[in-house]
């Protein structure tokens, strides 16, 4: 057990937020003052310390480097009009780091020191949660395996941090989309499933080939028949036909059960919608799109909170969609972002008070 107070604490000198630019936030690139750090060795969790951001000193042999045991999560806190400070599901990515970790084989993290360790930096750098709308404290948390010996096998270190960084609105615009024949994201049996590092790295040949003929994105296929559709980049994805929301089902392992994805459920289904998790075919959406039936895309997920889609693109057809009209994905984003800033009633119990 790690108590609350096992967390040794060293403050900054000085804080970098009064050189930070509020209004140009690019995403993921400042951090706050202070992170958390903690050592897996023998078996157990030490030198739990909250410190000011630092780089690391590690060894050229570090495992993690070479054969990427290496996981994450991203979450957001927010602030009430109070200043109270908020964080939307912690508990959830707790669970989904210790299901990534464990396909990983890497050692669980206990709940004590990934809640306390994430409410005890947020409460010291709460100052860094922006009071802006559309804005918040993204917290990363993350895991890397840390023996200093280049032999393939699992390590017997390994080091787990959180570190935050302020940001503000994530894609602005509509997006185009390509659909993926050629590279897959995930397969039944892979990792898929695990917010791990080397998914991010095998999918960027992808996403710089869809840029490159002028998209902003893959819709990626299933691996077998690249028939299904999966996921659209790192979100989860949404498509409405009728007065019928559909996502692709989870029990085969490629698709990343997204946080954003399991509230757009809920809310999917308190605004009326009939909400099918099941395979969906790319022929079936181009019916549906041919008869006028297929309403709205959007992809979903932590950091664009919903993503609208204004252009599917597959083989030589061609889907567009008129934004501008679309009532779902406007009302699902403005209700998810009232309920983050604590404008509109919590009555899922989703924000979890730092
Ligand atoms: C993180 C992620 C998502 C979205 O998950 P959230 O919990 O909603 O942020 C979806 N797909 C992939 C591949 C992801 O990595």
């Amino acid at each position: 057990m790690i108590a609350a107070m096992d967390i040794l604490i060293t403050k900054a000198e000085r804080s970098k937020l009064q050189d930070l630019d509020l209004n140009n936030l690019p995403f993921g690139r400042y951090f706050s003052d202070h992170m958390l750090e903690a050592d897996f060795e023998k078996g157990e969790w030490k030198n739990i310390e909250i410190k000011p951001y630092q780089p690391l000193l590690l060894s050229p042999s570090l495992a993690a480097l070479h054969y990427g045991q290496a996981i994450f999560e991203g979450i957001k806190a927010y602030k009430d009009k109070k200043g109270n400070a908020y964080i939307f599901r912690p508990q959830d990515n707790f669970h989904r780091f210790n299901v990534s970790a464990e396909r990983m084989q890497m050692p669980q993290v206990p709940e004590e020191l990934f809640m306390e360790g994430i409410r005890q930096l947020i409460s010291i750098d709460c100052n860094w949660i922006p009071m802006k709308d559309d804005h918040s404290l993204y917290i990363r948390p993350f895991m890397f395996s840390s023996d200093e010996v280049i032999g393939v096998r699992p390590s017997e270190k390994y080091k787990f941090l959180i570190i935050l960084s302020p940001t503000g609105p994530y894609y602005h615009v509509p997006m185009r989309i390509y659909v993926e024949e050629k590279y897959v994201r995930a397969a039944p049996g892979g990792v898929g499933y695990a917010k791990a590092a080397g998914n991010y790295g095998a999918a960027m040949l992808a996403s710089a080939e869809a840029k490159m003929k002028g998209y902003d994105q893959v819709l990626w296929m299933d691996a077998i028949e690249h028939k299904y559709v999966q996921e659209i980049g790192t979100m989860n994805v949404f498509f409405i036909i009728g007065n019928t929301a559909i996502t692709p089902n989870l029990d085969q392992g490629t698709i990343l059960e997204g946080v954003t994805r399991n509230s757009t459920i809920v809310l999917l289904k308190e605004m009326g919608f009939t909400v099918e998790e099941r395979p969906l075919s790319i022929d079936d959406l181009i019916e549906a799109h041919k008869k006028g039936n297929l309403k709205e895309v959007f992809g979903t997920g932590t950091a664009a909170t919903i993503s609208m889609i204004k252009e599917l693109k597959y083989k030589d057809y061609v889907m567009n969609f008129d934004v501008e009209n679309w009532k779902t994905a406007p009302l699902l984003k403005e209700w998810l972002m009232d309920i983050r800033a604590g404008r509109r009633e919590d009555k899922y119990g989703w924000m979890w008070k730092v």
